[in-house]
């Protein structure tokens, strides 16, 4: 956003600041291939200042708190910042101390998650010289942030295995809370029949209470346990803490906000983008940088005192990792669940929707060089911010 804003306003005009706590910029997407050295720490690290445009104010510093009322950010040291227009994008962290028992003795040990660097580093050490048990991999609770990771990492962890002469002695089951594999029936069905073929367990339904750190088991609200050796977990996702100190979030500290124009439902000035926002659709980067190109047609609506116009769809697009060099594509918005068919182009792909392609591996490949060089400054991609219906097979 802030490339895109610098280029579009007036520097004698406006004055942009962006506010971050650490220097070092995460690609998230390149944890999942940490644990089965496919990507080290160094592919997926570099300074946030390498994506900054010239021209504006850089502070590094935790945020305490916005006084939404007043127009002002608080630093933690001190510091006051006022605003006449706010974009929060403080994203969702793991809160794995949510989840009694699960930041016992065995953190780090039996137990892992690879959704933090600090995780998925552990996890690779760990991997290297496990010879095989039960590997349960649990989703703690909804929403958690890219629905499909812990399935690409079931999958590469089957590769992962089968390619080390062990997967005979590893026992994989997946745990999730949702009804099946995933949220949405038609991706739900075929993900669902691409675990069982690689057999691997799917036990649904499963709203995980704590963990017995000496007995080695999960345990459910409603008392249902499952063994694990090897406990590979999607902590609790919740918004930031400064979101619940401001008083603008919901019960998981999500801001509150219009699915349509990303504009805050409690203050007109500040507007949320990405994971930070309550939006009923996938936490995912591919959101964000689709629901960065409404924002800043609305942001400039606002500074202009227009109306805001553009409208957000809800638009998703995920490429899923299967292991052995394939992946799946899923392309989905608020109101059209994950369909079959090739993307981007109708009859041509080059990508298959649904479908477990080699081409849709080298997507997802591709997809960090995106990241890298495209997404984070704020260039345009050549697919639309809105879903289309080109490409897609109605079922
Ligand atoms: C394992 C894994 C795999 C994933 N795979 C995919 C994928 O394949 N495709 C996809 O689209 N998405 C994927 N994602 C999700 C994607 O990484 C996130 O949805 C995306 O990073 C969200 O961007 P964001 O800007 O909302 O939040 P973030 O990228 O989390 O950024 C939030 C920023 O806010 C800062 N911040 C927070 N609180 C404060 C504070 N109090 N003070 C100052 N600064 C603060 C943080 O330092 C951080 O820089 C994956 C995520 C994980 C963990």
């Amino acid at each position: 956003m802030a490339n895109k804003m610098k280029k579009a306003l007036d520097s004698e005009e406006w004055k942009i600041t962006i506010v971050d706590q650490f220097k070092t910029h995460y690609y998230q997407p390149g944890f999942l291939f940490i644990p089965f050295d496919i990507y080290s720490k160094q592919d997926v690290i570099k300074p946030k200042y390498d994506f900054f445009p010239s021209g504006i104010e850089v502070i590094f510093s935790e945020i305490d708190k916005v006084v939404a009322d007043d127009n002002k950010v608080l630093l933690m040291d001190g510091k006051q910042l006022a605003y006449d227009f706010l974009i929060i994008a403080t994203g969702t962290q793991t809160y794995p101390e949510e989840t009694p028992g699960l930041k016992d003795k065995l953190w780090y040990k039996d137990i892992f998650d690879f959704y933090t660097i600090e995780g998925a580093v552990a996890l690779q050490k760990h991997l290297k010289y496990w010879e095989g048990g039960k590997l349960v991999m649990c989703i703690s609770e909804l929403p958690y942030k890219c629905p499909v990771a812990p399935i690409e990492f079931v999958c590469l962890a089957e590769a992962f295995f089968a390619q080390k002469g062990i997967r005979d002695k590893v026992d994989i089951t997946y745990v999730t809370p949702m009804s099946g594999a995933f949220t949405k029936p038609v991706a739900s069905k075929m993900l669902g029949d691409l675990l069982e073929d690689k057999n691997i367990k799917v036990i649904p339904d499963f709203y995980l209470e704590r963990v017995d750190n000496e007995n080695k088991k999960i345990i459910s609200y409603d008392e249902k346990e499952i063994d694990f050796d090897l406990l590979t977990i999607v902590p609790v996702n919740l918004g930031n803490e400064m979101i619940e100190r401001s008083g603008l979030g919901d019960d998981m500290n999500f801001v509150p906000t219009h699915k349509e124009t990303m504009q805050s439902l409690s203050h007109e000035n500040i507007f949320v983008l990405g994971d930070a926002a309550n939006l009923p659709t996938s936490k995912a980067g591919s959101v964000a940088h689709f629901a960065a190109e409404i924002l800043f047609e609305n942001l400039m609506s606002a500074m202009e005192g227009r109306p805001l116009m553009a409208k957000f769809d809800g638009h998703a697009n995920c490429y899923i990792e299967t292991g052995y060099g394939k992946g799946a594509l899923i392309d989905f918005n608020y109101d059209t669940e994950p369909l079959p068919g090739t993307f981007p182009l109708p009859g041509i792909g080059p990508f298959g929707l649904l479908k477990n392609t080699k081409i849709n591996h080298y997507g997802k490949i591709l997809f960090r060089w995106i990241y890298w060089h495209i997404l984070l400054r704020g260039k345009e991609m050549p697919i639309e911010a809105h879903m289309t219906m080109a490409g897609k097979q109605r079922v």
